[in-house]
C-alpha cells in the first residue's frame, strides 16, 4: 500500500521535547488536516517530514513505500513521491519561476538516468502552461523571479504550481498562522482541490479553521502537545469552530 504512515514519532528540538509519539496514517486519494492552537508542534511535525536538521528524531519512523523516510535526504523523500511544502519559501532573484520547476524537473530525471538531458523545452514548456491553466494561474507567472517581492498569494501560487509539476503522491502543506490572507488560503485551497484524485493523499496542517471552508478535508486530527489527541470527520472541524480546543484540553488531563 502507498500510504505514509507515521508511527509514534517522537522528536526534539534543543533537547526539549516537543512531539510526544505522533501516530498518523496518510493513504492516497485522502485529505487529512491536522488542526491545533500555535506551539503544539505542528510545524514541527511538517519540518520532521521535511528533514530539517535542527528536529532530533528520538524515537519512531516514518514509512513510505517499505521505506523509513527519516533514513533519506529530503531530495530522495522528493524522489520517492513526497511533496513538502515549506512554510518560508526563499527567493531566488534572477531565477524564473519557471526556470526553477524545470531545474526540479530535471533533477528529478537525472536522479534516475544520470545520462538524461534534460526535458525538452517545448515538452515542459507544454506542460507548465497546462498545469497553470488548470491552476487558473496566468501564464506570466512563470516568467516572475521566483519569490522575489512575492505577496503571500504569490508564494502560495508559486508553491502549489511546484506541487502540480512534481505530481507527488503524498503533499504536506504547512500553512502559516499568521498574515495568511484570505486570498492565499484561497489559492490553497483552489489548488489542492484541482490536484486532488485517487493517486494523491495531502496533510494539510493548519491554524486556520477557515481554511477547511475550502479544503474538504476526509480526516480531521487535533495536536495538542505534541500529540495527536482527537481524529473524527469534517464535523470535526466545526465542533472546533463552535467550541474552540479547551474541551479537549480538558478531556486530555482528565484522562
Ligand atoms: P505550531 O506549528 O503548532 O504552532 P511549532 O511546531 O512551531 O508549533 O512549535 C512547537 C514548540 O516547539 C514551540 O514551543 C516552539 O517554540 C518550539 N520550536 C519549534 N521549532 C523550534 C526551533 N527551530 N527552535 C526552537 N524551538 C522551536
Ligand atoms: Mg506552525
Amino acid at each position: 500500500m502507498d500510504q505514509l504512515e507515521i508511527r509514534n514519532l517522537h522528536v526534539s528540538v534543543n533537547d526539549r521535547e516537543i512531539l510526544k509519539g505522533v501516530n498518523l496514517t496518510v493513504r492516497k486519494g485522502e485529505i487529512h488536516a491536522i488542526m491545533g492552537p500555535n506551539g503544539t508542534g505542528k510545524s514541527t511535525l511538517a519540518y520532521t517530514l521535511m528533514g530539517h536538521p535542527a528536529y532530533t528524531v528520538t524515537e519512531g519512523e516514518v514509512i513510505f513505500k517499505g521505506q523509513n523516510i527519516l533514513e533519506l535526504e529530503p531530495d530522495e523523500r522528493s524522489r520517492l513521491g513526497i511533496f513538502l511544502a515549506f512554510q518560508y519559501p526563499v527567493a531566488i532573484p534572477g531565477v524564473t519561476v519557471a526556470n526553477f520547476l524545470r531545474s526540479a524537473v530535471n533533477a528529478r530525471r537525472r536522479a534516475v538516468d544520470p545520462q538524461d538531458k534534460g526535458i525538452p523545452i517545448p515538452e515542459f514548456r507544454k506542460m507548465l502552461l497546462e498545469k497553470m491553466k488548470l491552476l487558473k494561474m496566468d501564464p506570466s507567472f512563470a516568467g516572475r523571479y521566483l519569490n522575489d517581492g512575492f505577496s503571500g498569494g504569490e508564494k502560495k501560487r508559486a508553491e502549489i504550481l511546484q506541487m502540480a509539476v512534481l505530481q507527488p503522491e503524498i503533499a504536506i502543506l504547512d500553512e502559516t498562522d499568521s498574515g495568511l490572507d484570505i486570498d492565499a488560503l484561497r489559492i490553497v485551497a483552489d489548488g489542492v482541490n484541482a490536484l486532488m484524485g485517487p493517486n494523491l493523499g495531502v496533510l494539510v496542517i493548519t491554524h486556520y479553521q477557515r481554511l477547511l471552508n475550502y479544503i474538504k478535508p476526509h480526516f480531521v486530527h487535533v495536536m495538542l502537545d505534541g500529540r495527536i489527541v482527537e481524529s473524527g470527520g469534517p464535523e470535526l472541524a466545526l465542533a472546533l469552530e463552535e467550541h474552540g480546543y479547551s474541551w479537549l484540553r480538558e478531556e486530555v488531563q482528565e484522562a
